[in-house]
C-alpha cells in the first residue's frame, strides 16, 4: 500500500483518532472533548468543547518564535508599493483595526461586511474581525451594488470596511459610490463604515455613518486586545457563493474545524513550512483568498504574499520576480491566469532564480492540458491542479504532496482527500457508481470533514434542501459536479450539473445574469448560458427577447441595445458577470412544457450536438441562434 493509500484509509477507518492528532497542529485556549458531534447530520460539529482563536493561531501564537520575521507582504504593481509587515507589526495593526471595531460597537457574533481591494489593511480587517469574535463577510472588490446590496442585506452587518477605491491595470476604481448606493438599495443600514483613504478617488463622508480609518488608527495606536476564545463551533466567517437559483447562500464556516483543516493541509497538501513564503495570486473576495491568502500560511507561521494587479504588468515576469525575490517556495494560481501568461514570452519563465519554489499549485477551474504542461515546460516544478469549492474551503482533490509526492496526470486534479469520502453517483438513481470510468455526480458522504461549510447563513433549510440528499443508508453532499474516477483512482472534473458557469475561475449563477438582464425596460426574456472559451474556460452568452423589436433590424440600433444590457450587468454585478455577447431572437427554445432549453443552446454554442430536441416546442429558435453563432 502506498504512503497515500494508508493515510487517506486511516482518515476514514478512525476519523476520531486521525483529527485528533491534526488538531494538534495548533493552538487550543481550552481542548476539545468531543472530535465530531453528528448526532443531528448533516449539521456535523468539530472539536466540540474546544476553545480557541483564529487569530491567535494566525499570528499571537508565533510571537515568541517569529515575531521579527515577515508575515504579511504586500505588493502593489497598482500603486507601485510594497510593504512587508513582520509578525509583531501585523499583531499591532490587527489591534489596532479591532480596537476601532470595537468602538464602533462591534460585539461578539456581530457581523462586519469588507469590501476591500487587495491592500493590507483588508486583511488586518479579517484578522481583527476573528480576534474578537465577529464574522467577517468578504465581499470581492469586483462585484457592484446590486450584488454588494444583496449580501448586506443577508449577512446584516453593523459594520462595513472599504475604501476610497482599488485600480486595475494602472486604472482607479471608485468602490465608494457602490458602496453608498449599494447601502441605499439594502434594506438592512449598517450603522458605520470604516473606509480606508488611498488617494486613489474621491471619498465623500457621510456624516455620523463614516469613519476613516486614519483616524481611527490614530486613536487606538497603542491598542491591546487580547483575542477572544470562542467556540470552536464558532462562525468565523461567511462567503457568499452562487447556486441555481438567483440569491447567493452565505456559506458559514465554523472556527476549529476550519483551524485545523488548514493547517492539517499546509502540511499533507501544500508541503510548507514555517518561515517560509507562500505566494497565492487569487483575491481576498474569494475562497482560495480566505484559505491560502490570509489564514492557511499565517496559521503555518509562514510569510504571504498579497498581490494587487495584473499578472502581466509590468510585465509577463512580474509573479516571478516576486518568487525570486521573496524565496517564494509555494505558489498558487488559477488556470486563466496561466492562460494570460502563456500568451507572454516564455523567456520571462527563465529570467529569474526559481530555485526556492517548490511546487505550482492551480485550482478552481478545469486545467487543460495544454496550459499545464506549458507551465511545467516553462518552470520545470511539479504543476498540482486542486479541485475544491467555496462550500469545503479545502482541496477535496489533489495530490497531498506532503504525504507522498506521487505523479500528476495532466487533466486530473488527483485523488480523493484524507478526510474526503469521494463517490460518484448516477443523476437518476442516486446510487453510487463504483466501477472505474463511470460518469457520475461527485459527491462526499457525510459528514464532511472538519474546515467545511457548517450551513447556509440563517437557512438551515437551504444547506439541507440544497446540498444533501438521502442514498440507502447514508446523507451525502452533491458538489453539483460531473465527474469520472479512472482505475488508479484518479478523478476528472466534467463540469456543473447546475446552472453555475465558471468565468476565468469566478464563479457565476446564469440565473443571477438573468435576473439583472431582464431589468432593462426592453428585455421581456433571457437566457444566459456558459460557452467555452480559449482565455477564460468559459464566457456567458446572453439570448434576449426583446419587447419591442421595431428599430431592431437596423445593426447600430442592436449594439446600442447590446451595449445597454451589459452596462446594467456591470452595474448591478460588476464587469466580471459582464455576457461576451447579448444576441436579440425572435423567440428562446423551450419544450413544449414551457421549459427553456438551457443545455441545446449551450450545445449549440459550441458547436456540440443539441441531443434529443423531441420536447421542443418550436425548432426555429434553435436554428436562429445557431445561424448567429456562425454569422
Ligand atoms: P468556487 O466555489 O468559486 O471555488 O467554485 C467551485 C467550482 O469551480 C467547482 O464546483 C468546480 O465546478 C470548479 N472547479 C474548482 N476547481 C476545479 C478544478 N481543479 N478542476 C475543475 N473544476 C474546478
Amino acid at each position: 500500500m502506498s504512503r497515500y493509500t494508508d493515510f487517506y484509509q486511516r482518515s476514514l477507518s478512525d476519523p476520531d483518532a486521525f483529527w485528533s492528532e491534526q488538531a494538534k497542529l495548533v493552538d487550543w485556549n481550552t481542548q476539545p472533548d468531543q472530535i465530531c458531534d453528528n448526532s443531528n447530520p448533516p449539521f456535523s460539529r468539530w472539536f466540540v468543547g474546544g476553545k480557541l482563536n483564529l487569530c491567535h493561531n494566525a499570528i499571537d501564537r508565533h510571537l515568541p518564535a517569529r515575531s521579527d520575521q515577515p508575515a504579511l507582504i504586500a505588493v502593489s504593481t497598482e500603486t507601485d508599493t510594497e510593504q512587508v509587515y513582520s509578525f509583531a507589526q501585523l499583531h499591532r495593526e490587527v489591534q489596532r483595526m479591532a480596537a476601532s471595531f470595537r468602538a464602533l460597537g462591534v460585539k461578539k457574533g456581530d457581523r462586519i461586511l469588507i469590501y476591500m481591494p487587495m491592500v493590507a489593511e483588508a486583511a488586518f480587517a479579517m484578522l481583527a474581525c476573528v480576534r474578537i469574535g465577529a464574522i467577517h463577510s468578504v465581499v470581492f472588490g469586483g462585484f457592484a451594488a446590486g450584488s454588494l446590496a444583496s449580501r448586506i442585506e443577508d449577512a446584516a452587518p453593523v459594520l462595513v470596511v472599504s475604501a476610497d477605491g482599488g485600480s486595475r491595470g494602472g486604472k482607479a476604481v471608485a468602490y465608494k459610490p457602490l458602496l453608498d448606493e449599494a447601502m441605499r438599495l439594502s434594506r438592512h443600514k449598517p450603522e458605520a463604515v470604516l473606509l480606508i483613504d488611498r488617494g486613489l478617488a474621491p471619498l465623500p463622508l457621510v456624516a455620523g455613518r463614516d469613519h476613516l480609518w486614519r483616524d481611527l488608527r490614530k486613536e487606538h495606536l497603542d491598542a491591546q486586545v487580547p483575542c477572544e476564545w470562542v467556540d470552536s463551533t464558532h462562525p468565523s466567517y461567511t462567503l457568499y457563493t452562487s447556486g441555481t437559483t438567483g440569491k447567493p447562500k452565505g456559506v458559514q464556516r465554523d472556527t476549529g474545524g476550519y483551524c485545523v483543516a488548514l493547517a492539517a493541509s499546509m502540511q499533507h497538501i501544500f508541503d510548507a513550512h514555517p518561515g517560509e513564503t507562500y505566494f497565492a495570486t487569487s483575491d481576498i473576495g474569494w475562497v482560495v483568498g480566505h484559505s491560502y491568502i490570509i489564514y492557511g500560511p499565517l496559521i503555518a507561521g509562514m510569510a504571504t504574499i498579497m498581490y494587487e494587479g495584473l499578472p502581466i504588468r509590468p510585465d509577463g515576469g512580474i509573479w516571478w520576480q516576486l518568487v525570486e525575490k521573496y524565496k517564494v517556495t509555494v505558489m498558487f494560481s488559477a488556470p486563466t491566469a496561466i492562460r494570460v501568461l502563456k500568451k507572454q514570452d516564455a523567456a520571462y519563465l527563465k529570467a529569474y532564480d526559481l530555485s526556492s519554489l517548490r511546487a505550482l499549485f492551480l485550482a478552481g477551474e478545469p486545467l487543460d492540458e495544454p496550459t499545464a504542461q506549458w507551465i511545467s515546460d516553462g518552470l520545470g516544478k511539479p504543476i498540482i491542479d486542486n479541485y475544491w469549492q467555496t462550500e469545503t474551503g479545502w482541496p477535496i482533490l489533489t495530490i497531498c504532496n506532503g504525504v507522498e509526492k506521487a505523479p500528476s496526470k495532466f487533466g486530473s486534479p488527483g485523488k480523493a482527500v484524507y478526510g474526503y469520502k469521494v463517490k460518484l453517483l448516477d443523476d437518476q438513481t442516486g446510487e453510487e457508481l463504483a466501477e472505474p470510468n463511470q460518469k457520475g455526480v461527485v459527491a462526499i458522504e457525510g459528514p464532511l470533514p472538519p474546515g467545511c461549510m457548517q450551513t447556509v447563513w440563517r437557512d438551515d433549510e437551504r444547506f439541507v434542501n440544497t446540498y444533501w440528499k438521502s442514498v440507502p443508508g447514508k446523507l451525502v453532499y452533491s458538489t453539483f459536479d460531473w465527474g469520472v474516477r479512472d482505475a488508479d483512482g484518479y478523478f476528472y472534473i466534467l463540469g456543473r450539473t447546475d446552472d453555475v458557469i465558471n468565468v476565468a475561475g469566478h464563479r457565476l449563477g446564469t440565473r443571477e445574469i438573468e435576473e439583472s438582464i431582464a431589468a432593462h425596460p426592453n428585455i421581456a426574456e433571457v437566457a444566459v448560458v456558459g460557452v467555452a472559451d480559449q482565455l477564460k474556460g468559459q464566457v456567458a452568452m446572453a439570448f434576449a427577447v426583446v419587447k419591442d423589436s421595431a428599430g431592431l433590424t437596423d445593426e447600430a440600433k442592436r449594439l446600442k441595445l447590446e451595449g445597454e444590457v451589459m452596462q446594467l450587468v456591470d452595474r448591478d454585478l460588476g464587469a466580471v458577470a459582464r455576457p461576451a455577447r447579448v444576441r436579440f431572437v425572435h423567440l428562446l427554445p423551450k419544450t413544449r412544457s414551457g421549459k427553456l432549453l438551457r443545455r441545446a443552446i449551450q450545445a449549440v454554442c459550441e458547436g456540440r450536438d443539441p441531443g434529443d430536441l423531441t420536447t421542443m416546442d418550436d425548432p426555429s429558435a434553435l436554428q436562429q441562434i445557431r445561424d448567429l453563432m456562425k454569422a
